[in-house]
């Protein structure tokens, strides 16, 4: 008898697909917002998928996470009070709180199952979310931020791809919004998708924030299951700059992807990434 292969492919650009075999499908459900699916891959381990777009896998999880949480962490010198918008598989709060001087950090997730499903499946992401530091509010971050004013030294924008209820996370009125919610010398950060494959989307954020924040930057990662693989972040800061950070003061913690000599150099681009947002 023939042994039957499941495989699971992302269609990532009209042309182009992700593709791996899966040996369980562990839970799909439909939620309010998206269609949800964990999957058990041979490859990258568990798997979370959103609307047939990877959001994070157990094996490839520690790039994006810490990527996009100790850049800003540490770029901010006492980092007190944070805000997560979306990021509902718990992992950027997991690095957040590796931070001792975080005394709270907030995520703002508009949808309860994505949560719900990461605590059951995916431990290994969602476990700090039970923390006393840590505290869920189930809302659209778009409303969120635009109500609450001065409130967070950091926020982490985690979000889907532009669609759906994310669509708005990726606006100028919601950078304006961002900047109104930081107190006075906060900064944020946002996942701002593949240089390759969404050059117009990283030109109109850069410069949307360019307009608002002092201080804008770009800088990269490499996420193997993300498209391309090269993942971009845009670094808005109303007074410090990653770039003048004193790197012999960061302190060490425990990371696989991010350490200290790597802070200023992940502003290293590309040419072709330099040309994008000039
Ligand atoms: N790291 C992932 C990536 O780059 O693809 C994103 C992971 S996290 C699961 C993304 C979360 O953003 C989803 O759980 C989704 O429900 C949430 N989200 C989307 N739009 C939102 C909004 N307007 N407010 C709050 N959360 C939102």
């Amino acid at each position: 008898m023939v042994e039957m292969e499941l495989w699971f492919t992302e269609q990532q650009t009209p042309d182009l697909g992700f593709t791996c075999k899966i040996t369980k499908t562990i839970y799909t459900a439909k939620t309010q917002y998206q269609d949800l699916a964990i999957l058990e891959t041979k490859q990258f381990g568990r798997m979370l998928v959103l609307d047939g777009a990877v959001q994070t896998t157990i094996a490839d999880e520690f790039c994006y996470h810490e990527l996009i949480s100790h850049v800003p962490l540490f770029t901010h010198p006492n980092p007190k009070k944070v805000a997560v918008i979306g990021g509902g598989d718990g992992g950027v709060i997991r690095e957040i709180l590796k931070h001792d001087e975080v005394e709270k950090a907030y995520l703002i997730e508009i949808d309860r199952e994505v949560i719900e499903a990461s605590k059951k499946y995916l431990p290994e992401i969602s476990c700090a979310l039970d923390d006393e530091r840590a505290e869920v509010i189930i809302t659209d971050g778009i409303k969120f931020v635009s109500e609450n004013k001065n409130m967070f030294d950091v926020i982490i924008v985690d979000s889907t791809d532009p669609v759906g209820p994310a669509v708005g996370l990726f606006q100028d009125s919601f950078y304006k919004a961002v900047f109104e919610c930081l107190k006075e010398d906060g900064l944020f950060v946002a996942q701002t998708e593949s240089p390759f494959y969404d050059q117009d989307l990283i030109k109109n954020v850069f410069h949307a924030v360019k307009s608002i924040f002092p201080i804008t930057r770009l800088y990269l990662g490499f996420i193997p299951t993300y498209p391309s693989g090269l993942w971009s972040f845009t670094l808005g800061s109303k007074k410090y700059d990653p770039l003048e950070v004193d790197i012999s003061k960061i302190k060490r913690i425990d990371t696989k992807y991010y350490n200290p000599e790597l802070h200023k150099a992940l502003f290293a681009l590309p040419t072709f990434v330099q040309e994008i947002i000039k």
